[in-house]
Order: structure tokens, then sequence, then C-alpha cells
């Protein structure tokens, strides 16, 4: 780790809890978590972790992540300290991945530019939201973007124009290695009040449907084919069960809480009821939104 830290100039911390890190404020320790301040930066750790076979995983601010008590053997990587670049010319957007989505949408609309508005209120990096292709109110972040610059956990640059990415609900096809550098956009002018109309709709639906009062990572499952996860799993009679300081919202039960001193394994416990009792009421298989690190695949999604 020493020698790592010595080829670093960006933020390096050891053993670091990851419950600082995400939106739910749950997770053990990384073995080192890295800000790196280039791309520079990151091709020598990412060097350094290809020699000496330590695993690498990336992310942005957390705010769709679940991460193991038992923590992370591995580096996580995240750009949101760092790689903030954000420039506007015109319509055309460059924006580096650690660029707070917020803050993107925020800058686009002071612009008269619109395309970006309803993701008002999404929180996270612009990194996190092309990976989860992060939507709301109709629209995605997928919609207008033209190109992206990623480099692989080998260190190598690759760009993609946006037809080459394949994108859907919550889904992106970038790869578990390939860190996302730099997005570009192309948004349309639009008049003011049309801006902010759609922005105050996206506004307030989020401050009336979502427990934004607590620590939670968003919505838990996709949304199945026809119907929404939460209605399901409010219909199962679940809504406000709680495991520990965990609590399915009784809000909105797509929005799995955290009271306080939460743990991975509460939550895990909560998504296999979840899973379970909508499998067995309706037949529906839900699946996962919500990315996890440290936890084992078929543990969170078996049946009980
Ligand atoms: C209160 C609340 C409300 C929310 N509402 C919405 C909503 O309305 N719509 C919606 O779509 N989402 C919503 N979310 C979920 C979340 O905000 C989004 O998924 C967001 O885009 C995640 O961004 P992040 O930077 O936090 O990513 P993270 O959670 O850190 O990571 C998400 C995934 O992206 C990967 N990743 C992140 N950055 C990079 C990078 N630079 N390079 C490579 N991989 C990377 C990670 O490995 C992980 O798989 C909500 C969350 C909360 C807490």
């Amino acid at each position: 780790m020493d020698k790592l830290k010595q080829i670093v100039t960006g933020s390096i911390l050891e053993n670091e809890p990851m419950s600082k890190h995400t939106s739910y404020g749950i997770g053990g320790p990384a073995i080192a978590f890295i800000t790196p301040q280039d791309r520079n930066d990151l091709k020598r750790i990412l060097d350094f972790s290809n020699k000496n076979n330590i695993p690498v995983y990336f992310i942005g601010s957390g705010s769709n992540l679940l991460v193991s008590d038992d923590g992370i053997d591995g580096i996580v990587i995240s750009p949101a300290k760092s790689l903030k670049k954000l420039e506007i010319k015109n319509n055309l957007i460059n924006a580096e991945s650690g660029v707070m989505l917020g803050k993107l949408v925020k800058e686009s609309i002071k612009r008269n530019l619109s395309g970006l508005e309803s993701l008002i209120g999404v929180p996270g990096t612009l990194g996190g939201a092309l990976v989860m292709n992060a939507g709301a109110f109709g629209r995605e972040i997928s919609n207008y973007l033209k190109s992206v610059e990623i480099m692989t956990s080998k260190g190598k640059l690759k760009s993609y124009i946006s037809n080459e990415i394949d994108f859907s609900y919550r889904h992106s096809s970038f790869r578990t290695d390939e860190f996302i550098l730099l997005a570009k956009f192309e948004l349309d002018y639009e008049k003011p009040d049309i801006i902010e109309k759609k922005k105050k709709i996206a506004s307030k639906g989020r401050k009336t449907n979502q427990p934004l009062r607590f620590r939670s990572a968003g919505s838990v499952f996709k949304n199945p084919k026809n119907y929404a996860a939460g209605y399901l799993i409010d219909k199962a009679g679940l809504k406000g069960t709680r495991i520990g300081d965990a609590e399915i919202s009784t809000h909105h039960a797509n929005f799995f809480v955290n009271h306080g001193s939460a743990t991975s394994s509460d939550i895990t416990k909560l998504i296999r009821l979840a899973r379970s009792n909508v499998l067995e009421q309706f037949d529906i298989e839900l699946e996962l939104e919500i990315r996890t690190l440290g936890i084992d695949k078929e543990q969170i999604e078996a049946y009980d």
C-alpha cells in the first residue's frame, strides 16, 4: 500500500469505510478508496493494480449502491471529488464523470437548454447516471448523449458514440471494467417557461413520492412490465416491514430506508423477503435496480 500511496497524486484513503461513500450509509472498509487527480493518475493506479493483481471497482457517489458489511477486498475508485470539469459551448456540453448530475441539470437550465430538466433531484455523478441510464418523468440521461470516453481497467482509452452503447430502462452496456471519464451531450434550446414547468413537475413529484428524509439508494427494484415494483411490494403487505434499522418505506415500498444503523445484511434480508413474497403472490420476479459490491448475487437473489 505504501508503494501505491507514492504513485497516487489524487487522494487515497486506506482501509476506508464504504459507509462514508454510499447514500445508504452502509458498507465495510475497502483496502483503499481513491479519487484520481486526472486520467494519467488513473492510468498509473490501474497499472499498479494490474501488476499486483489487486481488484479494482469503479463507483460514483454511491447513491445506487449496497456495499457488504464485510467490506471490499480491493481498491475502489471514484471520480466524484476530482474529475469535475464542465464545459458548455452553445448547446454542446462536455462533462467529466465526477460532475454531479444536479449541477449538470442546473447549468443546462440556466442556459435555456432542454433535455435534462426532468432529472432534477436525481442524486449522483454523471458517470453513475450513464451506467444506470438514470431517468425520471419520461426522460433518461442517454436521450441527448453524443459520446462517451472511458478507460478500461487495463488502462486503455476508448470512445463510444452514443449509438454504440446499448441503453434501456436503468440499463447500459458499459462493462464493469470500464471507467467512465467524460461524456458529451447536445441539448435543445427551449423557452425558459417550458423548461421551468417540466423541472417543477419533476421536483414536486419527487418530493411527494419519495421518502427523502431517510437514507436510501432510491428504488431497490426495477419496475416489471405493466407494474410498479412498489405497488407489488405494498400489495404483498410488506410496507413498513422492518429488519434491524432497515425498513421497507411506509411512504414508497420500493425504497428501503436506513433508520440509522442498518446493515447490508438487514437490507439483503428485506430484498429476499420482497422478492419471495412478490413471486409467491403475483408470480413476478423482481429484478434489482440497485448495484451491489462485495455481496454474493446468489445470496441476495435467493428465495426464502
Ligand atoms: C433519494 C434517491 C432518489 C433517486 N431517484 C432516482 C431516479 O429518480 N431515477 C434514477 O434513475 N435513479 C434514482 N436514484 C438512484 C441513483 O441516484 C442513480 O442511479 C444515480 O445515477 C447513481 O449515480 P452514482 O454516481 O451515485 O452511482 P453509484 O451508485 O456510485 O454507481 C452506480 C453504478 O455505476 C457504476 N459507476 C458509477 N460511476 C462510474 C464511473 N465513473 N465509471 C464506471 N462505472 C461507474 C458503479 O459501478 C455502479 O454499478 C435515486 C437515489 C436516491 C438515493
